[in-house]
């Protein structure tokens, strides 16, 4: 291909992966590096991390992919166009602030976000496009409209039970994409989780208060996630469920946010929106 052809292409986004070493990030930064529309230009990790300093590519146990592992995020992220970020919700505050700054666009995958973390990320919203969701599989979001549409047809005799199962590793609960079904179905009922919400069950809670939402979590080996919802009424049961099998699903999800968001203004986004739900 001559040079001449070269410029006619438009720049393919530089993206920033941080937590290049976990679970999610070695997943994302090998989709960037194979991805046609886009260039890894980052891979972030913490201080001290064995893999900092060495190039992600051999680290991660294969070719030499150009991008040493770092600890600076200042540096690494003024270069990016977009940064793709499953860490933790205090990493991922700070890196919304850099984010922000680049005006580049923040694709978060990070779960277990308090109220303070979220009002940050509001903040850097109004300066850089933030695109946020605690699941980015196309299957879950579809599950969380379903479980919308059921809770608002159906009355307060069905009580509504969120069920997930993750791996051994998970810190928190209840999962990201527990509470988007719980807040999807609260909806669905014309009110909001805070108020219908139930408190995690043990001993002598007496019977369950008509109207609320419950939530029960299982941890163990190296289950991907599984969500059901369930309806239960007198004499019969909805289901709705989804069974993640491959982690992959959410990093594909997540790069197309990238991508989705690369023309976006400032402003707070989910995947609804990127996959025009
Ligand atoms: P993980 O394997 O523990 O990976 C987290 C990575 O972030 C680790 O490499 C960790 O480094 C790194 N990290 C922590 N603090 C950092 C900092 N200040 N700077 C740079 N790197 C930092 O976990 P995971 O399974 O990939 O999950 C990560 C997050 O994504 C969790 O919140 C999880 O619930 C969420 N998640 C979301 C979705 C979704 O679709 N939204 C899907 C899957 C997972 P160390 O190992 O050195 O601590």
């Amino acid at each position: 291909m001559s040079d001449l052809q070269n410029t006619d292409q438009p720049p393919r986004p530089g993206v920033v992966v941080t937590g290049a070493s976990g679970r999610m990030g070695q997943m994302l930064v090998r989709l960037v590096l194979d991805h046609p529309d886009l260039r890894l230009v980052g891979a972030l990790d913490q201080p001290g991390q064995p893999w900092i300093g060495q190039d992600i590519g051999t680290a991660m146990g294969g070719a030499p992919a150009g991008v040493i592992v770092s600890d600076d995020a200042v540096t690494a992220i003024a270069q990016a166009q977009a940064v793709i970020d499953f860490t933790t919700p205090d990493a991922t505050v700070g890196f919304a602030e850099l984010t922000a700054q680049a005006r580049a666009v923040h694709v978060i995958g990070t779960t277990g976000l308090g109220p303070d973390h979220l009002a940050a990320l509001e903040a850097a919203a109004r300066h850089a496009p933030i695109i946020r969701a605690g699941n980015m599989s196309l299957g879950v979001n579809l599950l969380v409209g379903l479980t919308r549409k059921v809770a608002a047809a159906l009355g307060e005799g069905w009580d509504i039970e969120v069920v997930e199962s993750h791996h051994r590793h998970k810190v928190d609960a209840p999962s990201g994409t527990a509470l988007m079904l719980g807040e999807a179905a609260a909806e669905g009922r014309g009110t909001t989780l805070d108020d219908v919400r139930t408190p995690a069950r043990e001993g002598i809670t007496g019977a369950r208060p008509p109207g609320t939402i419950g939530f029960a979590a299982i941890r163990g080996g190296d289950v991907v996630g599984e969500h059901d919802v369930i309806f239960a009424a007198e004499g019969e049961r909805i289901v709705l469920r989804h069974l993640a099998t491959d982690r992959a699903i959410f990093a594909r999800g997540a790069i197309r946010a990238a991508l989705w968001g690369q023309d976006k203004g400032p402003g707070s986004y989910d995947m609804h929106d990127v996959l025009g739900l």
